[in-house]
């Protein structure tokens, strides 16, 4: 015999399971019927290659209400004592230490902690919520020595040889005295009608059954199947309960929650499969952690499960909301794990199933925007990230993109198609501002020009934003263009117009520019008059090459080196302070207000789009000058 130690976060897990109130106690059920399926699901693949170890996979469900005790019992692949320790003394899934962490902070919320078991899936540590102790007997398919694991789910188990005539495990749990509800034949039933009908092999129990009166009194044992067994991805929409959708989905996806949205549907032509999925309504919790799950669809092939491991099905954007059933019935049934990499009909399965929620997800931005704004508000990241690896679905991606803009009430958002088709024909590009914040950008004097043409801005404030947007470049064959960038690509008359502006604002104050430039060396590449500008008196702009303030600062947050690339000071031509200057310059050049006043239009600029000044002290010490100047007259 041997007595091991748990690992400490399989510890810390069952301290949480066993003093946490469960809002949702009847979960160990249906984690252990779970199990028992994916155990014999795992044997009748091995059977594909191993004829001998073929079996009608079954599930049988024993009460004893003078023991107090329910076993689950399963002719599935089984453990020998290797799988034992490996499998129920430490934690299997990934991202479990993020987890455990999560479980650490929630651990003040009584809450939490079962809406995160149910999010993870404890799974088999789930049976110690209703049992003060466990006992697995079980004898791997293939092998002879049957072994017994046990424990109290404190600290320690033990695992013994032990005697078992078949292949499977039983699963016993000695339950607490508020768990005794669990020994009725009815509840038992009526859980598993519950979560587990869809369950592809007979969960069945014995139960006794009174029939007649008085003399003719006669009791029955009856051995009943519970479940209805029908593979749920199977059956039509009408003929299953959301309530079934719900249970089936959260055993597949460990989501707490019921699904934003379900998609069922049948592929025919160039691949023949039917597949069921669901979009999910919360970002998976470890994703906040960068760990993404690889177990997203179950492949079955003419209903005999493969795999719930096989990348290829979905592209990677996809797994943090999709998870589902693919059932292929021209796949060929022997194929092993290895073969299905790069396998072309798994691509093409992948497309199909690409296509199809690519364009449930435009249906629902067009027909039901408040599903698709939740949808969006937690996967967006998500989205715009397929937008830069799915080359293949770009643009289908891209109209599924919403931005803040100018136009629009804060906070709602709009698609580059709702831009597009709200621009007037004279407005040749689509614009945009990037900033942290609607109140960041808002008020920039980059818009100022674009504000009284009366056109629309969008406002990017995802940092990746202008990422995506950068490599979209076009939309409707119009040119995306920055604001705070280079040339703003106007309308004809109107660039014409601006041209004259600031060509002859240029003109009447060669010489301030010339000064102004040479005192700003250091800080600016340039110095120019611009139509932008209506109101404010300068801003900063980048060169149309350049990469702009925004992505600089990208850049420096996520430690890319990168050469700091000077902006150009932009000034407004209508300004009267401009005017002024040039005036002061024209009559005394050398008076050292100027230079002092060439530093406060660049801190301006850097203030009004919500940068840091690079020496404020310097910025209130001028400003205190001019205060006291003006005061003493
Ligand atoms: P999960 O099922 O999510 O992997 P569990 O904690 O429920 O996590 O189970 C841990 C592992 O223990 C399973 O992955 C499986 O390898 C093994 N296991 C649990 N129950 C059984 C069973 N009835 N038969 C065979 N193996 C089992």
């Amino acid at each position: 015999m041997s007595n091991m130690k748990f690992k400490a976060e399989v510890k810390e897990l069952l301290s949480m399971v066993i003093n946490s109130i469960y809002s949702n106690r009847e979960i160990f059920l249906r984690e252990l019927i779970a199990n028992a399926a994916d155990a014999i699901d795992k044997r009748r693949f091995m059977a594909l290659t191993q004829p001998e170890l073929a079996v009608d996979g079954e599930i049988r469900l024993t009460a004893d209400p003078t023991a107090h005790t329910l076993s689950i019992s399963d002719n599935g692949i089984g453990m020998n004592q290797d799988d034992m320790v490996q499998n129920l003394g430490t934690i299997a899934h990934s991202g479990s230490k993020e987890f455990l962490k999560k479980l650490a902070q929630a651990k003040d919320n009584p809450n939490a902690a079962p809406e995160l078991i149910g999010q993870f899936g404890v799974g088999f540590y789930s049976a110690f919520m209703a049992a003060s102790k466990v006992v697995v007997l079980s004898k791997k398919a293939g092998e002879t020595q049957a072994w017994k694991w046990e424990s109290a789910g404190v600290d320690n188990f033990t695992i013994t040889e032990a005697e078992k005539p078949d292949y499977g495990s039983t699963v016993t749990l000695y339950l607490k005295e508020d768990f005794y509800e669990y020994e009725e034949y009815w509840q038992i039933s009526s859980l598993v009608r519950k979560y587990s009908d869809f369950i592809a092999y007979p969960i069945k129990m014995q139960h006794t059954v009174t029939t007649g009166e008085g003399d003719k009194k006669k009791e029955e044992i009856h051995d009943d199947t519970l479940n209805s067994m029908k593979a749920i991805w199977l059956r039509s929409e009408s003929e299953v309960s959301e309530e079934e959708y719900k249970s089936f989905y959260q055993h597949l996806s460990s989501d707490y929650d019921e699904p934003l949205k379900r998609i069922l549907f049948n592929a025919e032509g160039a691949s023949e499969f039917r597949a069921l999925l669901f979009i999910a309504k919360h970002l998976p919790f470890q994703y906040q952690f960068g760990v993404r799950t690889k177990k997203n669809l179950n492949l079955y092939i003419k209903r005999v499960f493969i795999t719930d491991e096989c990348p290829d099905l979905l592209p990677d954007y996809m797994t943090g909301f999709l998870s589902g059933v693919v059932d292929s019935s021209d796949l060929p049934l022997n194929i092993s794990r290895e073969t299905l990499q790069n396998n072309p009909q798994v691509k093409r399965i992948a497309k199909a199933i690409t296509n199809r929620v690519l364009k449930e997800l435009a249906a629902m931005l067009e027909k039901d925007r408040e599903k698709y704004l939740q949808f969006y508000g937690e996967f967006s990241r998500l989205i715009k990230e397929g937008t830069y690896s799915d080359w293949e679905n770009r643009e289908k991606l891209q109209n599924l993109l919403l931005f803040q803009s100018m136009k629009s009430e804060p906070d709602k958002l709009i698609s580059l198609k709702e831009y597009s088709d709200a621009m007037k024909p004279t407005q040749k590009a689509i614009y945009f501002i990037t900033g942290d914040s609607r109140e960041a950008v808002e008020h920039s004097p980059q818009l100022e020009l674009l504000r009284k043409q009366d056109m629309d801005v969008l406002f990017l404030l995802d940092p990746v934003d202008e990422i995506v947007i950068g490599q979209i470049g076009k939309y409707a064959d119009k040119e995306i263009v920055s604001v705070a960038k280079g040339d703003l690509k106007m309308d004809e008359p109107i660039q014409k117009e601006m041209e004259e502006k600031t060509e002859k604002a240029a003109k009447t104050n060669k010489n301030l520019l010339e000064f102004l430039k040479k005192e700003l060396e250091a800080n600016v590449k340039d110095v120019r008059f611009s139509a932008r500008l209506t109101e404010s008196t300068c801003c900063l702009v980048s060169d149309s090459g350049d990469p702009s303030a925004n992505m600089q600062r990208l850049m420096k947050a996520m430690k890319q080196g990168m050469p700091e690339v000077k902006r150009i000071l932009e000034l407004n031509p209508d300004s009267p302070l401009i005017e002024a200057m040039s005036k002061k310059f024209e009559a005394a050049p050398e008076d050292p207000l100027l230079a002092d006043y060439a530093k406060m239009l660049y801190d301006q600029a850097l203030l009004c789009e919500g940068s840091e000044l690079p020496d404020p002290a310097a910025f209130a010490q001028r400003t205190a000058k001019l205060m006291t100047e003006r005061l003493q007259g």
